[in-house]
């Protein structure tokens, strides 16, 4: 079967099936293919205020009624189809070191929603993705799943041919959006250059979901650890263990299975063993995985190589890539789902429909402006590098747990201060570039992370002595001041911040 689209979409992740449905909205005939087919694993599950935000945007602009309960844990079991989630309040860090007792001192708590009922999500992103398709196949996207094809560049855009569940097909398109995340579909195309190696943060990941997980509530409570200080309950979080060689994240899903992976600078050469020795060194996690068992996706632990990678090139005049096709930086600091929704956003804005143009006139029209693809490219690749620092720091840290946690007071700087910038911001249509994803073409902010990541270096070299984090944490107190609302790097605040929460839509 033959057709012509004007969007071709590859990929129906969340974000090719988010953005399929937005283009239908907007009067364009679209194509979503997809080498998988839903529902499908997938990894990647924590939201932010960021995302919410941007996602409730998204369903006012496009009238998406349907996408509102999604943007917040209470509005979540209004959801038709009962799809899974888990409440995020905020972010919870616990530090580790081997074969030694829990340290109560090494406790961090962030908040980021006022109550559990405003709180963000953890996704289950086998639910949520294929919601998101079927909303795309409910406005009428084409769709082909299990699609084996060939991608060629012609002289008119782009031909995309061969066999899906529902058999032969041949599509044209003048656009195509990347939305296939590492794999890179179209960037192979079009021979984009890797820069993968220009990157700071390198990290390998290993990862499935686990049931029977101890919540860590529960062991501090074994532990007799004081939890009255805690601004939330601290497994209603982006959970993360801080240990001597890497991090490692819990997110818990309300049907009390548990998204775990085990983040470590060094590609293990033996993961299952690594795995293993991780949990056994660490009585905190031992206690906790005492009875777990991997329950998705196939009972085996997944492992990675390295998760970064950057290309060069974003967009091109007939091409788009979605934040993970053109690079990936880490998990930590929940950066991809937020960073995808800015990006469909700022896709939707730049094809929004003008008057009396049909699609192929409004794609023919954006042909001549290559400036703004390659404004797309340079903000997209930009921001990457940005979150490249702030996690790169992190590692850096390791494994002094107080210097893991300064470092991130300049994430979390960022964050709240691009949260409430965002609030206040309405899709107006004037520049669908501002603002700039976690404050990245903020120069000042830019200028100082650059600064702070010397006084960093010194710390670790002179071996991130009680007296050098002091000087770095006073350093980056005063550093911070501009974008600091809410009281970081207070000492009296002892780890706790309940002063951090985004400000909800009135305030
Ligand atoms: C280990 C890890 C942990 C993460 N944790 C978080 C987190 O906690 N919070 C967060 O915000 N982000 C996280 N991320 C990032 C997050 O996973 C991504 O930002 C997000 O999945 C991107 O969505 P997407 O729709 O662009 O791509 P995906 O969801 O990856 O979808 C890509 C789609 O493309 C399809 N596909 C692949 N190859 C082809 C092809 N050749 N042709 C056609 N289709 C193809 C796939 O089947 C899939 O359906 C994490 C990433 C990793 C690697």
């Amino acid at each position: 079967m033959s057709a012509f689209v004007d969007l071709l979409i590859l990929g129906s992740g969340f974000g090719g099936s988010l953005l399929a449905t937005i283009a239908r909205q907007q009067g364009y005939s679209v194509a979503l293919v997809d080498r998988a087919a839903h529902p499908r694993f997938a990894i990647g599950e924590s939201s932010t205020p960021l995302a919410d935000q941007t996602l409730a945007e998204l369903a006012r602009q496009y009238d998406l009624p349907e996408l509102l309960p999604l943007c917040q844990y209470g509005s979540w079991p209004r959801m038709s189809g009962g799809l899974t989630c888990g409440a995020k309040q905020g972010f919870s860090y616990f530090g580790h070191q081997r074969r030694q007792p829990f340290n109560t001192n090494d406790q961090l708590l962030v908040i980021a929603r006022r109550t559990r009922e405003l709180a963000d999500t953890h996704w289950l992103r086998s639910d949520v993705d294929q919601f998101l398709f079927q909303l795309a196949q409910s406005r009428e996207a084409r769709t082909y799943e299990k699609a084996d094809y060939i991608l060629r560049q012609t002289p008119t855009g782009w031909q995309c041919s061969g066999t899906a569940g529902v058999g032969d097909f041949d599509l044209t398109a003048p656009f195509v959006v990347d939305a296939t995340a590492r794999a890179g579909e179209v960037m192979r195309v079009v021979k984009v250059e890797d820069e993968t190696h220009s990157l700071h943060t390198c990290s390998h990941g290993i990862y499935a979901h686990f049931e029977n997980l101890r919540p860590v509530a529960a062991v501090l409570q074994d532990l007799s650890v004081e939890q009255s200080r805690h601004p939330f309950a601290c497994d209603d979080a982006a959970v993360h263990h801080v240990l001597d060689g890497g991090w490692m994240w819990q997110l818990r899903f309300d049907d009390d299975t548990v998204s775990v992976g085990l983040m470590t600078p060094q590609e293990p050469d033996r993961p299952q063993l690594q795995w293993e020795q991780t949990i056994d060194d660490h009585r905190f996690l031992s206690q906790q995985f005492a009875d777990a068992r991997i329950v998705r996706p196939a009972h085996e632990l997944i492992v990675t190589g390295r998760v970064q990678h950057l290309q060069a090139r974003a967009a091109g005049p007939t091409w788009a890539a979605l934040p993970a096709a053109a690079g990936f930086i880490d998990p930590l600091h929940s950066t991809g789902i937020a960073h995808t929704l800015f990006a469909v956003r700022r896709l939707a804005a730049l094809w929004q429909p003008s008057a009396g143009l049909s699609g192929l006139q409004r794609w023919q029209a954006m042909k001549g402006q290559t400036f703004i693809w390659q404004r797309y490219s340079d903000v997209l690749l930009d921001e990457l590098r940005h979150i490249d620092l702030l996690v790169a720091g992190c590692y850096q840290s390791l494994p002094s747990f107080r210097l893991w946690s300064a470092w991130c007071m300049i994430y979390f700087a960022a964050v709240t201060t691009a949260e409430s910038a965002t609030g206040r911001k309405q899709l107006d249509g004037s520049d669908c570039f501002e603002p700039s994803f976690l404050r990245a073409a903020d120069s000042p902010l830019r200028q100082m992370i650059f600064e702070a990541r010397r006084w960093l270096d010194e710390c670790v070299q002179a071996g991130s002595t009680v007296d050098a984090c002091r000087l770095f944490e006073r350093r980056l107190a005063a550093a911070l001041r501009p974008w600091n609302e809410c009281g970081l790097l207070d000492p009296d605040r002892r780890g706790m911040y309940d002063t951090t929460a985004c400000p909800s839509v009135d305030e």
